[in-house]
């Protein structure tokens, strides 16, 4: 579904993606882990091209990339992104939030809009906070938000880069549990994290960065018990 071929970035003299090949069919979840600096967000930047390449390929459903226009707006309606920072617009309500891109980018009706906005909201457990502002939820409701917003705009992939990262402990359990849900119900997903705990139990396969490469991919058992490279033995020493 995503192929990313000989994919090089650079940002002035640093080379932050080096020869990328990955491919990640649909269904699949791929869990990105690696040290600060090591490329992960810059990878998932690439894929809704909010950072544009240097050198090779990055198609989508067999198509590359469009650079601009209608096109570029298309591919970011099929790719979904959820960040660190919620993002949410802070002067809509949640339920505006939801239903904005569907009405402008994929010309829903504002009723069917809502309708859906309402079941997806449901379906991450904020239902009941449609009418309220983003500033009245907590961290982990926004996050779960950001989540329903995304899947308003029915992607073919989801991005999610350390989309835990900035919520109190006691939220991250809420908001992996969604994105579980979403990985059980087959969506295909790019997750860039550190909760290793949602790395074993959701991913199909771990890919492991340092330095602007792709050091090592595995799948989870293999990659946790037995990492083969240096870099990844010490990275696990190191958070685990
Ligand atoms: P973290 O775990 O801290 O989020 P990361 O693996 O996501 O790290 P990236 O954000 O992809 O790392 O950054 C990779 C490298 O590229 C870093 O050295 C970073 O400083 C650099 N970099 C990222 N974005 C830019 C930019 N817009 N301009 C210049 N350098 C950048
Ligand atoms: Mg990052």
């Amino acid at each position: 579904l995503v192929v990313l071929s000989g994919v090089q970035k650079h940002f002035g003299q640093l080379h932050a993606l080096k020869d990328i090949d990955l491919t990640v069919t649909r269904g699949e979840v791929v869990v990105v882990i690696g040290p600060s600096g090591s490329g992960k967000s810059t990878l998932c930047r690439t894929i809704n091209r909010l950072e544009t390449i240097d050198e090779g390929t990055i198609t989508l459903d067999g198509q590359p990339l469009p650079a601009e226009g209608k096109e570029l707006a298309a591919l970011r309606a099929e790719v979904g992104m959820v960040f660190q920072s919620f993002n949410l617009f802070a002067h809509k309500t949640i339920l505006e939030n939801v239903t904005l891109g569907p009405i402008k980018v994929r010309g829903m009706k504002k009723e069917a809009a809502e309708k859906k906005a309402r079941e997806l909201l449901e379906r991450v457990g904020v239902g009941h906070q449609a009418e309220k502002y983003p500033a009245q939820l907590s961290g982990g409701q926004q996050q779960r938000v950001a989540i329903a917003r995304a899947l308003a705009m029915e992607p073919k992939v989801m991005l999610f880069d350390e989309p835990t990262s900035a919520l109190d402990p006691e939220m991250i359990k809420e908001v992996l549990d969604v994105m579980v849900d979403l990985a059980e119900q087959g969506m295909t997903m790019i997750v860039v994290t550190h909760e290793m705990g949602f790395a074993r139990t959701a991913a199909d396969r771990v890919v492991f960065m340092a330095d602007g490469a792709i050091v090592e991919e595995n799948t989870p058992e293999e990659f946790f018990t037995n990492p083969s490279s240096d870099r990844a033995k010490d990275f696990l020493g190191k958070i685990l």
